[in-house]
């Protein structure tokens, strides 16, 4: 199969990369380019090369697949392209489409021209993967546009568009459209190429690096210590971030090619490090989500316009997040007051947004129509699909969508945003199960990524593919779930609740459980979590499902009798005050240290000294064995759609690869003699990887094998 295609214009040699969908810089690619480059360099007729991308983009980078394979004396990269283009004394220019990212950056930057079309983004993302630029980026990028704002372009992985590009001084022209991009670069090449507009050959490679604007050589130590020193912690997902700033100091203080050679070296390390094959699983199993056994070929319905019952917290995100995807969307609620409150919200919001400069008033203004507050269920009757967010009631969810049955068009899917009721039981009070649907958003609905959705025992294969494509729509990050209790997230993190809760009743405070989960790399401890979502929406699902709450403590009871809800009644596990960080802090209270005593006295638990890595053990492993019974029943399909429900939808810490891959990463066996040792009852799938010495990341698709 061959990547590349060569044309000659007007003495130019164009050279097209062709490896769909995004051409990617594959070593397969590499292989071929290198001898193309070297040939062209060669040919006496050839007066300058112009890179160009097919498939109407420039190239998105790396093959991610290829940073696990092991190079063969034969391999060539992208580096050696690179190498080639910098030996050689033609000009080269990059024409540009669409993005140029990672190496398709990094070869643009070792050409001496860059053209581009005004839609194109270019960026250095590799830091996502727990990775450096490693094929020159870091040490051209400085020398470029200046060290702060490659650090910051870089530290941030963030990609930058073609204005702020030409701006920055990436590029060096812009088109309008794809059409006139290969002319602009050709007519760039053949003037350089003649010499007679003074540019001529332009390394970066032969500048020094400039600091930023105004600031002198001598600040270069301080502009890597205090990068140094924004980024997180070595061990606190800050690996990558480091090595990426030893790579730009040593942009500063070595000639060119000895700093491209310890950006290389600096690179296999990461390449090989625990956070950035981590970062590699979260990729691919993002990639994953959607493959989904049995759907087969089922043809997604469009949607085009959707409903949604219920303008509380949840029915106000998911309408936003609706109108933000383009799709007109009606919202019905029940109590005048609450449309009241969303209205302000949608207005609060796009307000906002204009604002922070985001989207203009007519934008906003035009966002704010779509949607549409009304009490008139016949508005629905066209409706593509109507998502329920009501109170969290079997009877008043049921009466809804008996409604809705009666009323939205025969092809309309019903969709259910309960967070743990019986979707079955729901639909089997409508003539359509199998356009039933669970939709799990998390809250804030309209920024949080994850969304679940719920097969129910009728779900056609049509209208998963419908919710699927609808999760995309919505720019969410869907995962499947069967119709079990709490569905994937829900379920995991009422064990890890109680994992807290048992530390704290054997004497540790909850500041200190809580402290140890944000070390581990969580936004927030397992205390202030509870305090954020509800005391009370803790001690609902006890009362609804005594089998799942059984063995969780009961301080959740004493405080709801206290009124102590959370941050909305300003105490919980903790005390709020609005003095400290907005009332959002946590602040320890010995009362409560003094209700867990009291509760341990009851039960007989004697206090015991605990160590920080035990208190880690028994948070982290309680997800792990509940997330081995939620694949061994079935509920998850595989053990990196878990780790993607808890990364998105809870912050697990990407850099230890969600649940189930730091199991992997610590050894089965090891959390499974601890589950046991905790007292725990084991998932008998993970006493059976333990057994075999195996790992999750082994078991096949829909299979449960051993390693
Ligand atoms: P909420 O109390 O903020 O909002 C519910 C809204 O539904 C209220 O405005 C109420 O007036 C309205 N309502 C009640 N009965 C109605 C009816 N028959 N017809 C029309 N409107 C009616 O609740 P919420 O937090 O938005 O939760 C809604 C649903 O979403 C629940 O099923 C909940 O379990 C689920 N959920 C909540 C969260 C969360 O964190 N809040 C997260 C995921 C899912």
């Amino acid at each position: 199969m061959s990547f590349i295609r060569t044309e000659d214009r007007d003495g130019v040699r164009v050279i097209t990369l062709d490896n769909p969908p995004v051409n990617s810089l594959s070593f397969a690619l590499s292989g071929e380019l290198v001898p193309i480059v070297e040939a062209a360099d060669k040919d006496d007729s050839v007066k300058a090369v112009v890179f160009v991308g097919a498939n109407g983009i420039f190239s998105a980078g790396a093959d991610v697949n290829d940073f696990s394979t092991e190079p063969t004396p034969e391999t060539r990269t992208i580096r050696d392209v690179i190498a080639t283009v910098e030996r050689s004394n033609k000009i080269f220019v990059a024409a540009i489409q669409k993005n140029a990212l990672g190496g398709g950056l990094e070869l643009s930057l070792a050409c001496d021209y860059r053209v581009a079309t005004a839609d194109t983004k270019v960026g250095l993302p590799e830091i996502k993967l727990g990775l450096l630029p490693g094929a020159g980026g870091t040490q051209r990028l400085p020398r470029l546009i200046g060290a702060q704002d490659a650090l910051d372009m870089m530290l941030k992985g963030k990609n930058v568009k073609a204005a702020d590009a030409k701006e920055k001084g990436i590029l060096d022209e812009v088109v309008d459209s794809a059409d006139a991009l290969l002319d602009a670069a050709l007519a760039l090449a053949l003037r350089q190429a003649k010499g007679d507009t003074g540019g001529g050959k332009r390394r970066i490679s032969r500048r020094k690096v400039e600091l930023g604007k105004g600031i002198t050589a001598q600040a270069a130590p301080f502009i890597v210590s205090q990068a140094h020193k924004m980024v997180p912690a070595e061990d606190a997902g800050g690996f990558a971030a480091h090595k990426l700033i030893d790579a730009v100091e040593a942009a500063f203080e070595l000639p060119f090619d000895f700093g491209i050679a310890r950006e290389a070296r600096l690179f296999e390390e990461l390449a090989r490090s625990a956070p950035s094959f981590a970062l590699r699983h979260v990729f691919f199993a993002e990639r994953e989500l959607a493959k989904i056994p049995g759907l087969g070929d089922a043809k997604p319905h469009d949607i085009k316009r959707a409903g949604v019952i219920g303008a509380g917290t949840m029915g106000t995100g998911i309408a936003i997040t609706f109108a933000q995807a383009g799709i007109p969307v009606a919202v019905i609620d029940s109590n005048a007051d609450a449309v009241e409150k969303a209205r302000q919200t949608v207005f609060g919001m796009f307000m906002y947004q204009v604002q922070k400069g985001r989207m203009t008033q007519e934008e906003a203004w035009k966002l704010g129509q779509s949607i549409q507050f009304t009490d008139d269920y016949n508005e629905l009757a066209d409706a593509d699909v109507v998502i329920e967010a009501v109170f969290e009631s079997m009877d008043v969810k049921k009466q809804v969508f008996a409604k809705l049955d009666a009323i939205v068009k025969p092809e309309g899917i019903l969709a259910s945003n309960t967070s743990t009721l019986d979707i079955d039981e729901m639909a089997s009070v409508t003539k359509r199960p199998d356009k039933f649907v669970g939709l799990h958003f998390f809250v804030p609905a309209n920024i949080m990524p994850l969304l679940e959705i719920v097969r129910g025992k009728d779900t056609s294969a049509q209208t998963l593919a419908t919710a699927f494509k609808l999760g995309k729509a919505l720019r969410k990050t869907a995962v499947l779930s069967t119709n079990a209790f709490g569905f994937i997230g829900n379920r995991m993190v009422f064990d890890y609740a109680k994992a807290a809760g048992a530390l704290a009743e054997e004497g540790i405070s909850p500041m200190r459980i809580d402290r140890v989960a944000k070390k581990f790399g969580f936004p927030m401890g397992p205390f202030a979590m509870g305090d954020l979502s509800g005391i009370d929406v803790a001690w609902h699902i006890a009362k609804a499902r005594p089998d799942v709450a059984k063995g969780r403590t009961d301080v959740i009871d004493r405080l709801v009798e206290m009124k102590r809800l959370g941050q909305k009644t300003m105490a919980g596990y903790f005390k709020y005050d609005k003095s400290v960080g907005k009332g959002r802090e946590p602040i320890a209270d010995p009362e409560i240290e003094a209700l867990f005593a009291e509760e341990a006295k009851k039960h007989g638990v004697a206090p015991r000294e605990v160590s920080d890595e035990e208190i880690l053990q028994r948070l982290v492993f309680a997800l792990i064995n509940r997330g081995a019974y939620l694949l061994e029943e079935g509920v998850a399909l595989r053990p990196g759609d878990i780790d993607i429900v808890y990364i998105f939808g809870y912050g697990f810490p990407p850099h230890h690869g969600g649940p189930m891959w730091y199991a992997d990463e610590v050894g089965v066996k090891h959390v499974y003699d601890k589950v046991v040792e905790f007292g725990w009852e084991p998932a008998p799938l993970l006493k059976k990887i333990a057994e075999a010495n195996g790992t999750f990341a082994a078991l096949k698709q829909g299979e449960l094998v051993n390693a």
